[in-house]
């Protein structure tokens, strides 16, 4: 399309698709990401958290068990808003907030992990079933996003080898063995010795995070870092 005409649908455009919050999903002024209301009460992780779990030091009830990654971080809480604005994201293929979390993440990553050398970012897979159902993942998109604003190669290092039940629908209870042996990785000559950034949208109980990195550091990564756009304190079991 030519840049004139662009410019002549810009408007029609807008009327049918204006942009949205990437969080509440209200219209919003065009060239903005998150209205003035979430600006304000997005639960964002300010100041100390836990390494492991990622919550606000005060909210931490990880009792930091030991993981096989070395660290988390995330920007938000996944509670309020951040619970509308990853739905919209994730179901209703509202892809314009990928942008928004890579962003925030990018910002999380910076703070938290400024004194590592990270060599690639991958993120949680899919398998070929989820995959083809939705054509896409997100996760990798995020990743990708991401990449870009680290400047970081991203890789796919980590592949699912079968379908498991969405680990938000999970009991607790039944989170760990839901996702055991689930997870393989492929170009192995990418992860020995390297510093890996492990991205996935939500830390529920943290299982899916620490059954990837187990398989990373299998596979002889020096350190796995993950990073998720929210997180809760709800316990591995
Ligand atoms: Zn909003
Ligand atoms: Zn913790």
């Amino acid at each position: 399309m030519s840049a004139l005409l662009k410019e002549l649908l810009s408007p029609i455009r807008a009327a049918f698709f204006p942009d949205r919050c990437a969080l509440c999903h209200r219209v919003i002024p065009k060239d903005t990401k998150v209205c003035k209301t979430c600006r304000k009460t997005a639960p964002v992780i300010r100041g100390n958290a836990c390494h492991l779990c990622a919550m606000p030091e005060k909210e931490c009830t990880c009792k930091k068990h030991s993981r096989y990654y070395t660290a988390l971080t995330a920007p938000f809480i996944y509670k309020d808003v951040l619970k509308t604005g990853i739905h919209y994201w994730k179901y209703k293929n509202y892809t314009v907030s990928t942008s928004f979390f890579a962003e925030m993440i990018a910002s999380s990553v910076k703070e938290n992990f400024s004194d590592v050398t990270l060599d690639y970012i991958t993120f949680v897979p899919q398998t070929e079933k989820e995959m083809a159902e939705k054509g896409y993942n997100q996760t990798e998109l995020l990743a990708d996003a991401l990449g870009e604003k680290l400047e970081l190669p991203v890789a796919t290092l980590l592949v699912k080898l079968y379908e498991t039940n969405r680990q938000h629908d999970t009991e607790l209870l039944f989170k760990s063995g839901n996702v055991a042996g689930v997870f393989d990785c492929v170009q192995t000559e990418k992860i020995k010795g390297k510093n890996i950034l492990l991205i996935d949208d939500i830390k529920t109980s943290g299982n899916t995070l620490n059954e990837c990195s187990k398989m990373l550091s299998l596979y002889d990564a020096e350190n796995v870092y993950c990073a998720v756009i929210a997180t809760t304190n709800l316990r591995r079991n």
